[in-house]
Parts: C-alpha cells; structure tokens; sequence
C-alpha cells in the first residue's frame, strides 16, 4: 500500500469511531474505518442513553425517528433496600432505551453514507508510526496508511503506548455485570421505564433496571471489592423482582454473567489524549460519566470535537501542534458532564427520598450529567 492512503483511520466502530468517520468524511476527508467484529455487532450495554444525545444525533445527520423509538419520562430511584423511592421530575424526555447493536449499526451506516470506507472483521495487530503518518497492520500482513489516526477501540487500552498516551490508573473505574431477557407480552410496561437502585454499596454503587416493550435488563455499576458484583447482582435482580420493580426474577441468570471493568471518567485523570498522529477518543480514552457510567453519548460527544481538530490539523503546517488543541476543547465542552457530582452520595441518599427538589437534581445529574 502507498503512503497516506487516507488522510485518517479510524480504529474501531462503535459510537465513537462513527462518529468521527462520519464528521471527518463530510468535511471531505478520505477516511478508513476498521472495526474487527461483524456488524451489527452485540455489546453489554444496559441500553439508555441521554435525552442529549437526541440533538446530537439529529445534527450528525441520523434519522433519529427511525432509531431512538423508545423515549422514556419516567424514571425512579430506589433505595438499596427497595423501601423508598422518588420520582424525578423534569420538562423533557431523560432518554431513550436503544437497541444497541442497531444503534451502532445505524451509525456505521451514517459514517458510510457521508463517504467513510468501512471494513468490519477487520483486527488489527500492529501499529506503526513514522514521519509521514501511522500504518495498520491486518493478520494476514496486509495494511492501510493514513497521515493521522483516531484510537477508538473501546475500553481495552491496546495501542495507548504505541502512540504515547498514558491511560489514567484508574482509580475512579467501575466494575459491571448485567444480565436481560425477552420479556413475556402480558408482563409487558406500557411505556418504557427506567428505574435506579442507589447506594448499593451505601455510597455510589448503583444499579440500573430498564425496561422496554420485550426487554429487561438489569446492570450493577459497582465500586466496592470485586467479588461482590456477582452476589449483589443476584441480590439486585432478586429484590426488583420482589418490589414489583422488575417483572421477572433473573437471578437464575445473574450467577454466570461476566464481570466488566469500565474506564469510568477515567478521562479527568488523563494528561493528554493526543498521541503521535493520533487522539484517543470514546471509552479508550475513558470518556464515560462519573455519576452514571454513561458512555454513548460522552464517546460521540468526544469523537465529534476530536474529529474537528483533526480537520483543522490535517490543512495546518503544524499538525501535532493543531493535534494538541484536543486537550483543551473536551475539557472546555465535557469535564463537567463527566464529573461525579460535587457531594457525597452517601450524604445525600436519604435526601433523595424525602425531598422532591433533590430528586429532581440527583435525576438532573444522573441523566444530563448536571451538577447537583
Ligand atoms: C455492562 C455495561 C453496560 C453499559 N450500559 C450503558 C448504557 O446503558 N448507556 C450508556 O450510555 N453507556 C453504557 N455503557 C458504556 C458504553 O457501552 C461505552 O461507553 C461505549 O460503548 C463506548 O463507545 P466506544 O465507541 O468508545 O467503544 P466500543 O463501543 O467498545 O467500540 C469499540 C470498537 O473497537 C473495536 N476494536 C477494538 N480493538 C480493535 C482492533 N484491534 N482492531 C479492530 N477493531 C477493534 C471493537 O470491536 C468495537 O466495535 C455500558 C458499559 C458496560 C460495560
């Protein structure tokens, strides 16, 4: 393959490499993007995203009709124990539950529409960078080179050091575990509903039921000791049950569901996120909300500025100079939707359930990523 054979790869497909494919493709940029799965592809994902996102995505050029179907009003916290609860009120839609494997796929549609090339089963193994630009390797020994890349591979850190970025240790990273089910029609909400279990831990452990027309799921955000995800998943899928919170028992199910590890806002603790030739964006980056473990939109939000720098870099003589903006323009437009709230949840919790003010705040900040 000749040098720069695109002006960028994108690594990897999910919202954030779309997204950046798509904004960088528009501008007219000759852009390759590579995931190694097969869309549409599954992901743990407990399936809400951001009122937010909506206007995001509208502007990105998605027909949002078509994909965020399922806008939910009402959401309600729980105490751990499921003897109290409070029901958020706000002026707007918090969100949408998505079908996630469509909704990557209706952005890696988007991405090819506005000009991206798009290879999926495409691994890469290797990395290279030299003067010109940086260089992908395949298994097979072929490869693609492109004058700048955008890291997107999610929430694995390969490739981090190559470039030259240092991942945050991540002390602020979350433990998940999460099972779903189809759920049978006459158990069926009329709409869709989203209900929060907090202080699992008696602090910022929470857990997350959401529920659609056919589908449960049920997501522990943990961040105490590791071997107690699984029990207090099981505990979580028991007790919802038990509430009337969740219409099937899933326990059964929760004893075998893996354990992920999330980057929570790890991207706060990150000197930079620009390598030689490259940003790093989305969850490889650790763009994920502090308060709600949310990823989808801060990935998208992160890729979009991350795809206009790159824009910039690529007609400037000083490219790594331009490059470096990136540091300062997320930090502008998200830190603060990527911060926890600046109070201690523990001290908060039983304000939560007493007083609507608070309730409406902490849902203001679970699902908008305001301040409290
Ligand atoms: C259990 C769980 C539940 C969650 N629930 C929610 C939720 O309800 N709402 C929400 O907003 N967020 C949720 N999140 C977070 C959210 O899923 C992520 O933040 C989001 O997927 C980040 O998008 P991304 O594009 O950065 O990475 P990803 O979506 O992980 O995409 C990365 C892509 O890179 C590809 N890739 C990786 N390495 C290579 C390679 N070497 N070669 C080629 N391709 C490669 C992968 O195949 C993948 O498609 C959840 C996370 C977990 C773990």
């Amino acid at each position: 393959m000749s040098e720069r054979e695109f002006d960028v790869i994108v690594l990897g497909a999910g919202p954030a490499g779309a997204t950046a494919a798509t904004v960088l493709a528009r501008q007219g940029r000759r852009v390759l993007l590579l995931d190694r799965a097969k869309f549409p592809r599954k992901v743990p994902c407990g399936g809400w995203l951001t009122g937010l996102a909506e206007p995001f995505l509208s502007e990105l050029g998605l027909n949002t009709k078509k994909v965020l179907t399922n806008p939910f009003r009402d959401v309600t916290f729980h105490s751990a124990d499921f003897e109290k609860q409070s029901a958020p009120k706000i002026d707007r839609d918090f969100g949408f539950m998505i079908d996630r494997a469509a909704f990557d796929s209706a952005l890696v549609d988007l991405a090819q529409k506005a000009g991206a090339q798009f290879k999926s089963e495409h691994e890469i193994h290797d990395l290279k960078l030299n003067e010109s630009g940086v260089q992908v390797f395949h298994p097979d020994g072929s490869s693609h080179s492109a004058r700048l890349l955008v890291l997107a591979t999610g929430r694995s850190a390969a490739w981090l050091d190559t470039i030259g970025v240092a991942r945050a240790r991540g002390d602020a990273a979350i433990l998940n575990a999460q099972v779903e089910a189809t759920i049978p029609k006459k158990n069926a909400p009329k709409t869709p509903h989203v209900s929060v279990a907090l202080g699992l831990d008696g602090g910022a452990s929470f857990g997350l039921i959401g529920l659609t027309k056919d589908r449960l799921v049920i997501t522990v955000n943990w961040r105490g000791e590791a071997d107690a995800v699984i029990r207090t998943l099981i505990y979580l899928c028991r007790s919802a049950h038990e509430a009337g919170v969740a219409p099937m028992d899933l326990s059964n199910f929760a004893v075998s569901a893996p354990v992920i590890k999330s980057p929570a806002a790890v991207a706060l603790d990150m000197d930079t996120h620009v390598g030689k030739h490259a940003l790093v964006v989305g969850d490889a980056g650790g763009f994920v909300s502090a308060a709600s473990n949310e990823g989808i939109y801060p990935a998208m939000w992160s890729a979009k500025i991350a795809a206009e720098v790159i824009h910039n870099a690529l007609d400037s003589k000083y490219v790594q100079d331009e490059l470096m903006q990136f540091n300062t323009m997320w930090r502008m437009a998200m830190a603060d939707h990527l911060r926890s709230p600046h109070t201690d949840v523990r001290f908060l919790l039983p304000l939560i359930f007493s007083n609507q003010p608070m309730a409406d705040r902490m849902g203001a900040a679970f699902f908008f990523g305001e301040n409290i």
